[in-house]
């Protein structure tokens, strides 16, 4: 389905589970927010993953034929992660899982990270803050920042609380981080409220019957 009058979903409070919801089926049909170059560079943007400028420049220099095998590559990228995630959600990470994730880190060796000393000023007192930079060489480095979301995700969450939505046809994952991991749902507006209707359906159903 045409991904674009429906805006892409960051429910996961984790931002490498933003990026695997980032195909989902929100209402009736599957919508895939990368499933082209255009709408790859539109999802980074509304991410805020890649500044406005490079964005722009990378747009001015490659061919939409470039940017849709980018997409076809952050779509593999996505879909192999998903993989790794789905069967480790619900427990904590172990030493041999670093094993599969030999990919990501081939992917993270093509990174151009460097780093800056940039001034800040606030009420007349100035700090010096480190701001992490990224050279945006071609659109291959667009999946530098996806690669940095996945390793993050699985260096900083705690994947015991990584858990699926239980909407029955729901795909959304996300990072319960409520206090006495209750979290069910990817959103109160997607499935909480389709939940609590049926429920109330059956309720009703059953005063019927009874
Ligand atoms: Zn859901």
């Amino acid at each position: 389905m045409d991904y674009h009058p429906i805006p892409p979903i960051f429910v996961a409070d984790a931002p490498g589970l933003d990026f695997l919801n980032s195909v989902a089926t929100p209402v009736d049909e599957e919508v895939d927010w990368i499933s082209d170059g255009a709408g790859l560079l539109a999802w980074l943007a509304q991410a805020g993953l890649v500044p406005p400028a490079a964005l722009a420049a990378i747009r001015a220099q490659a061919t939409s034929a470039e940017l849709d095998a980018v997409a076809a590559q952050a779509r593999s990228l996505r879909e192999w992660f998903r993989g790794f995630v789905q069967k480790r959600k619900g427990r904590s990470l172990s030493a041999k899982d670093l094993r599969e994730l030999g990919p990501l880190n081939q992917l993270l060796e093509r990174d151009e990270q460097f780093g800056e000393i940039v001034a800040s000023t606030a009420e007349g007192a100035t700090s010096f803050e480190f701001h992490a930079n990224r050279r945006w060489k071609s659109a291959e480095s667009l999946l530098m920042p996806l690669a940095e979301l996945l390793a993050r995700l699985v260096c900083e969450e705690d994947f015991t609380y990584v858990k699926a939505c239980e909407g029955p046809r729901c795909t959304l994952l996300f990072a319960d981080h409520t206090r006495g991991h209750a979290r069910r749902w990817c959103s109160m507006a997607i499935c909480g409220n389709r939940a609590k209707v049926a429920a109330h359906r059956a309720r009703l159903r059953e005063q019927k019957n009874g």
